[in-house]
């Protein structure tokens, strides 16, 4: 990778989205109504991919965007279960329980903020409902090491579990300290070292950097750190600071933040680390072993990107259960309430607790297939998108072929008849070189609230 100059990417630093879903969440809403989602769900025929909220956490990170619940009541926690339960009778009135679920992904929250006996209990609910699950399935769940024991591990190993992401963020005192989440260094160790006594086939770890006090001096202490526990993937995020949406960022003292200049940097830094150590770079935020299945669905242009990251299972009809949980389809974004009152409400009166969300019209659905491919593989093949849409893609996409002007003219986007392809440099700016594809964006534009900032 060639040597950034910071000043010119800096002015590259403005508000965007991450594209984990496109149309992006800020087009859900309550149009997209009960009736049309439940009609989906009957008339699906794909292949299932679960994803479970467990929302409950015992005290905030400040840096945290996630839909939390902070308790430490276990009262409900169990009575969230019951709910759960429930949600999951009534969806199984709606959609063809015998499809293969291929995937299953419990996030939250903190999933191990659970009991050994609750989590053995959630998923063979889960399996009793869903019997018929591949032998192939990828089985995931998120672990705060700070709430890991052996009993869970055991639960997992017992119920196929095969991938685990332990959340880090940041391993220098000061910087733990800041963001509200004191975890050490041997505390991560033992928890990874515990899923590697059970042969857990992928260990993924998950660092942040553009948090408070972090320098480029003190993120390598932190790589080289991370690096000794070995893990099959890293995800490295930037952070996105929204203080309008989440109260708990407003306690940073934002002078502390490192600045646009100092997080490429960092990144860019980053970067050069781990393919210096023999890992390979996925997508914007993300990096593997070379021997890494991703790379294989990279080589055939199947890698795709949701809202968990990264992934070979791209064609399946994900469905979220639980609070907050977002599902898409091929045609739709569907998500469930937010509040818990809400939530439990509408299972009360036999509903699933859907609560808004989109269906992608056509052109929809063609721009999310060209931004999905340009963050998961950095490039998008021309004739295929052609041939695959029925368009001419430079008649089509005329106004973004102008707009990203400038980023060809720099060397950052070359483009071909057949291709067009995102430079090495360039994939440090893949979130602004998505953006002239989307037709939102122009809604938005004045807005800065809308997004956290692409560097
Ligand atoms: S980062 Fe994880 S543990 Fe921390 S508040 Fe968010 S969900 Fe909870």
């Amino acid at each position: 990778m060639s040597k950034i100059n910071l000043e010119q990417f800096s002015k590259y630093s403005k508000p965007g989205p991450r594209y984990t879903s496109y149309p992006t969440a800020l087009e859900f809403s309550e149009d997209f109504e009960y009736d049309s989602y439940i009609k989906y769900l009957e008339d699906g025929k794909e292949a299932i991919s679960l994803y479970v909220h467990l929302p409950f956490c015992r005290s905030a990170c400040y840096f945290c965007g996630c839909n939390v619940v902070f308790t430490s009541k276990s009262s409900k926690l169990s009575q969230y279960v019951e709910y759960l339960k429930r949600e999951i009778d009534i969806l199984v009135k709606h959609i063809d329980n015998s499809r293969e679920v291929i995937q299953f992904h419990f996030g939250g929250g903190t999933p191990t903020f659970y009991s050994a006996y609750e989590l053995d209990e959630i998923i063979n609910y889960i399996k009793d409902k869903f019997p018929n699950w591949s032998r192939e399935a990828e089985v995931s769940v998120e672990i705060d090491p700070r709430y890991f024991n052996r009993e869970q591990m055991e639960v997992f190993k017992k119920h196929g579990f095969n991938r685990i992401s332990f959340g880090i963020q940041d391993f220098e005192d000061r910087v733990q300290e800041a963001v509200h989440r004191v975890q050490p260094y041997e505390l991560t160790k033992e928890a990874v070292d515990l899923a590697r006594e059970f042969g857990i086939d992928s260990i993924n770890t998950d660092l942040i950097y553009g948090l408070p006090y972090q320098t480029l001096e003190s993120f390598k202490r932190t790589l080289e750190k991370v690096l000794t526990l070995n893990p099959d993937r890293f995800a490295v995020f930037n952070y996105a600071h929204v203080p309008w949406l989440k109260k708990t960022m407003r306690k940073f003292d934002e002078t502390t933040l490192p600045s646009p200049a100092t997080k490429l940097e960092i990144f860019q830094y980053t970067i050069e680390f781990f393919q210096d150590n023999g890992y390979k770079m996925i997508g914007m935020d993300h990096f593997a072993k070379p021997s890494d299945e991703l790379f294989g669905a990279i080589a055939k242009g199947e890698l795709h990107r949701n809202f968990q990251g990264y992934t070979t299972k791209g064609g399946a009809n994900l469905v979220g259960i639980g609070l907050t949980s977002i599902g898409e389809g091929s045609r739709y974004y569907a998500q469930n309430s937010k509040d818990m009152k809400s939530y439990e409400a509408a299972i009360d009166s036999g509903r699933l607790p859907f609560e808004r969300g989109v269906e992608l019209s056509d052109d929809d659905y063609i721009r999310k297939a060209v931004i999905m491919e340009l963050m998961a593989n950095f490039s998008i093949d021309i004739a295929r998108v052609e041939k695959t849409h029925n368009i001419d893609f430079n008649n089509y996409f005329e106004d973004a072929l102008e707009n990203l002007r400038e980023f060809i003219d720099e060397g950052l986007v070359t483009l071909s008849k057949d291709k067009l392809k995102v430079s090495q440099t360039g994939t440090l700016l893949i979130r602004n070189i998505a953006m002239p594809f989307d037709a939102y964006m122009q809604k938005y534009s004045g807005s800065k609230k809308s997004f956290s900032k692409t560097v």
